[in-house]
């Protein structure tokens, strides 16, 4: 049995792999089993923000490796406590504090719990508003939270009171807030969703309304944090702060972290034994996580700020040619190109001519690169992605 034949019978069919056995990655490189060379503009679904095996993350890991891999969350481990501070002190550097998961959606469970408890003592509330076409994790609870239907079949009855208002429509929230309200939920930009920015006048007034009603707000940044829109958290281009920031896939650059951090009140809400987990805050993981945040540079996101914008001027310039392209968007690296038909063939032309990029939502191409790019990857980049173009209009 080859290994695409393995993987059919004993994994359960749940990923529809691209045709890619990889057999290494460095930078923003990847190589598969027969040596053939790919550019990487998907980084892993924005895991390895600053490139396959970055060397200090790589170093840090090993060097913890050497100590222990795991202790138990029953005592001490340094790193962690280190890696907590850090990042509690990116939302808030006085009340900030951090609870260390495995994933996004185990980020974002810790999240919807703090929400949970925070309602339950403060009046007896319990809903939450999160948005259509949100994207917020494969466990059962954040599932429930995520606002496409998809997701949800073969699972009902799903944990209830979560309801769904409409991207950058403040008034579709307002309509939705009563006695029982207790948080909303949302993505500064929204990922599987097909790359939807928020508007700035949206996230303002969603803060405002949070505070009239006494209610968290929870940005879910697990894609969109990290650096990956220009600013470490997305939410920093818009002057509005949550009361908890969940992070996960890019944290330790490629090994399983993930984040939620509180500030203020909701800080406060968890007490000895609210929750828990065996593995969450790994040291190895946090090890990586600190290299990480020690490169998170303003140098590193105004660079890769001028790459975007040197990308975007590029795919405005593919956009006017190619009628397929109907609107580039997102923030910063984080780039949809929504098309007027089903983008899976470019994606599968891209592969194949060498360039790793996704499609989302069926029809949006998503492009991932790490933030360390250069112009000439974008420039190498672009060239396929116009081959791609040329080819679907003549396949027309
Ligand atoms: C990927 C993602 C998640 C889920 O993260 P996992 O690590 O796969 O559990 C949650 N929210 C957003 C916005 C994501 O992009």
């Amino acid at each position: 049995m080859n290994i695409k034949q393995k993987e059919a019978k004993y994994y359960m069919k749940v990923f529809k792999r691209c045709d890619l056995i990889v057999k290494k990655a460095k930078g923003q490189f990847v190589w598969d089993d027969k040596g053939k060379k790919y550019l990487d503009f998907f980084t892993g679904i924005s895991v390895c923000n600053l490139g396959h095996l970055n060397d200090a993350v790589v170093k840090a890991a090993k060097k913890q490796l050497d100590s222990y891999a795991h202790v138990s969350n029953l005592y001490y481990a340094p790193v962690q406590v280190e890696a907590a501070e850090a990042l509690s002190k990116k939302l808030d550097k006085a009340t900030g504090k951090t609870f260390l998961a495995n994933s996004g959606a185990e980020a974002n469970e810790c999240a919807i719990k703090i929400a949970r408890k925070f309602g339950h003592t403060t009046g007896g509330r319990y809903e939450i508003i999160a948005f259509n076409n949100s994207f917020h994790g494969r466990t059962v609870m954040t599932l429930a939270a995520t606002g496409q239907e998809k997701c949800h079949e073969f699972l009902h009855p799903l944990p209830e009171k979560f309801v769904f208002a409409e991207f950058n429509n403040i008034k579709s929230v307002k309509k939705l807030i009563n006695k029982k309200t207790v948080a909303v939920i949302v993505e500064p930009v929204q990922g599987e969703g097909g790359v939807f920015t928020a508007d700035k006048k949206f996230l303002k007034e969603l803060r405002s309304l949070c505070d009239q009603k006494n209610l968290l707000l929870i940005f879910d940044e697990v894609q969109s944090g990290m650096g990956r829109t220009g600013k470490f958290f997305a939410f920093e281009h818009y002057g509005v702060k949550p009361d908890v920031v969940t992070l996960a896939k890019s944290i330790a650059n490629g090994l399983p972290l993930g984040a939620a951090i509180a500030c203020g009140k909701a800080a406060e809400v968890f007490t000895y034994g609210d929750h828990g987990s065996t593995f969450g805050g790994n040291p190895v993981c946090c090890a990586a996580a600190l290299a990480v945040l020690k490169q998170m540079t303003p140098a590193l996101l105004k660079k890769s700020l001028q790459t975007s914008k040197y990308l975007r001027e590029k795919l405005g310039v593919l956009k006017e040619k190619y009628p397929l392209i109907k609107e580039i968007r997102g923030t910063g690296l984080l780039v949809g190109i929504d098309l007027s038909a089903p983008g899976g063939d470019i994606v599968n032309y891209c592969l194949k001519k060498g360039l790793i990029i996704n499609c989302t939502h069926d029809t949006v191409l998503r492009l991932l690169p790490p933030l360390t790019i250069t112009k000439k990857d974008v420039d190498s980049a672009i060239k396929i992605l116009e081959d791609a173009f040329k080819w679907a209009a003549l396949k027309k």
